[in-house]
């Protein structure tokens, strides 16, 4: 029982399985705004000021899949931005 270091989650400590993360744009946000390129951003928090600092740090684009990692026990998911899926063969639609 020692072939892979398992990563566990970062929260709980739980076991994680393996998966993808990816940005869907929603019907009624397209009708709404007509364009539906989404991005996730983080920023990160001040600890200083009190306040999130306003420096976007965009994590996800809307034609990324991300390999991601789903904590079991408290839902926890953890990725790394940039570490996308090779989406050979899946079709992808933009809705
Ligand atoms: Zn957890």
């Amino acid at each position: 029982m020692n072939k892979k270091k398992k990563m566990n989650c970062p929260y709980c400590d739980g076991e994680t399985e393996e998966g993808k993360l990816e940005i869907h744009g929603s019907w009624i946000g397209w009708l709404l705004v007509g364009f539906s390129y989404q991005n996730l951003f983080y920023n990160s928090f001040n600890k200083k000021y009190q306040e999130y600092n306003t420096d976007d740090e965009k994590v996800i684009k809307e034609s990324e899949t991300l390999k991601a990692k789903k904590c079991k026990e408290c839902g926890a998911i953890s990725f790394i931005p940039g570490k996308t899926i090779d989406k050979g063969g899946s079709v992808r639609q933009i809705a």
